[in-house]
């Protein structure tokens, strides 16, 4: 399974490699994940998650392993990059690749960064990048269209009924909007799939701020949430500081936690951040006991136990013959997959069982 990766856009100076420095600084070794790019531009993420260490405090002595995500720094976006201007087609090449993306926005105030011209207002700045990934999708989405019309007019009938969705897109893509504001239905999703439109992509917004304090008055944060809520309603907003977060990780792991809340914030952000990523692309998270780790893995909300199984090894999806299961909150009362066993905490389920975040699978399979 190649891993999921998400990118981080920004215009040039809001802060993306700062966010990125501390993204890596809590990075374990990409070396270890033969799925994972080796490439110093990626850092191989743990997604953090309590439960996991409290089955490795219950479970030892056995080896803890979290499932992870990859974060790719994807500089080089100036207007102009849909026109391959700057690095803007390699720009373009990271962001397809990526399966959802953090756009970084400046929201700190500072004069001795210098802003990129023209963007000295972020609401502005965002719109520079937001238009530029539109811009590259409308070119693609008018050549396909293209095709579509000349099949259909020699009797293609699936390309005929493919036009008017791709017209959809176009208009939208034509005001330099989102394709994702179009709100395709699963079905539509799939017939424009291979196009692998970036403004379809997943996308989060990061506000860097300079002190994520709920107290203080904040215009610069409130105009470009104010400029997104209108844009994008529903978009997931996070605010964060980039250079507080570069910060934390430099502490001892075992502070980092204590710094954080002596600074009013629940966990670091970056946490956050990882956990947001998650949500927004629909996962969630399975575990499995073996004799030598507890481990967490990632599975899209909805799989059936089958597609799990295929996680922890790609025959065993084929193999499936059941799964005994027990979540997470009933196992940790039980303490023992023995007493969770006589209590009857363990069901046994077919393939036709959707996977519930939390939940803890044995497979039987016939591999
Ligand atoms: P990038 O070009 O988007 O990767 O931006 P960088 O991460 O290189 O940041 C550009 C400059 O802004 C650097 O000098 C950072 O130290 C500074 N910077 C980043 N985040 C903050 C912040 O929250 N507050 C302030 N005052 N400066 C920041």
């Amino acid at each position: 399974m190649a891993q999921l990766s998400i990118g981080i856009i920004g215009l040039p100076n809001v802060g993306k490699s700062t966010l990125f420095q501390a993204l890596t600084a809590v990075a374990v070794p990409a070396e270890n994940y033969p799925f994972c790019t080796i490439d110093p531009n990626v850092g191989v993420i743990e997604v953090p998650d309590t439960r996991l260490d409290r089955l490795h405090e219950i479970l030892p002595p056995r080896e803890k392993v979290a499932p992870i995500v990859e974060f790719v720094d994807i500089a080089g976006l100036v207007a102009g990059a849909s026109r391959g201007e700057g690095l803007g087609n390699r720009f373009l090449h990271y962001v397809r690749e990526a399966d959802a993306l953090v756009h970084v926005v400046r929201a700190f105030e500072d004069p001795t960064v210098v802003q990129p011209e023209g963007t000295s207002d972020p609401a502005e700045g965002l719109g520079i990048i937001e238009t530029e990934l539109a811009l590259a999708d409308l070119e693609v989405v008018t050549k396909r269209r293209q095709t579509a019309e000349r099949k259909a007019r020699s009797g293609d009938k699936e390309e005929a009924g493919l036009v008017g969705l791709l017209e959809r897109l176009e208009r939208r893509l034509d005001h330099e909007e989102p394709a994702r504001a179009e709100h395709l239905s699963e079905d539509e999703l799939k017939r424009v799939s291979s196009l692998a439109l970036l403004t379809l992509k997943p996308m989060m917004y990061v506000l860097n701020v300079e002190e994520p304090d709920g107290s203080a008055e904040h215009p610069v944060e409130d105009r470009v949430r104010k400029w997104l809520a209108e844009r994008e309603p529903g978009a997931v907003v996070l605010s964060e500081s980039a250079r507080l977060e570069a910060e934390i990780v430099q502490l001892p792991a075992e502070e980092r936690a204590e710094y954080a809340g002596a600074l009013g914030l629940q966990e670091p952000g970056l946490a956050r951040l990882i956990r947001a990523g998650y949500r927004l692309l629909g996962l969630h998270t399975f575990f499995t006991i073996g004799e030598s780790e507890v481990r967490g893995w990632t599975v899209r909300v909805g799989a059936h136990a089958p597609e799990a199984a295929g996680k922890v090894h790609t025959d065993f999806e084929r193999g499936f013959i059941r799964a005994e299961t027990i979540h997470f909150r009933d196992f940790v009362q039980a303490r023992t997959l023995k007493t969770a066993r006589e209590r009857g905490l363990i069901r046994s389920e077919g393939k036709d069982y959707v996977v519930q975040d939390g939940d803890i699978l044995f497979f039987r399979t016939s591999v």
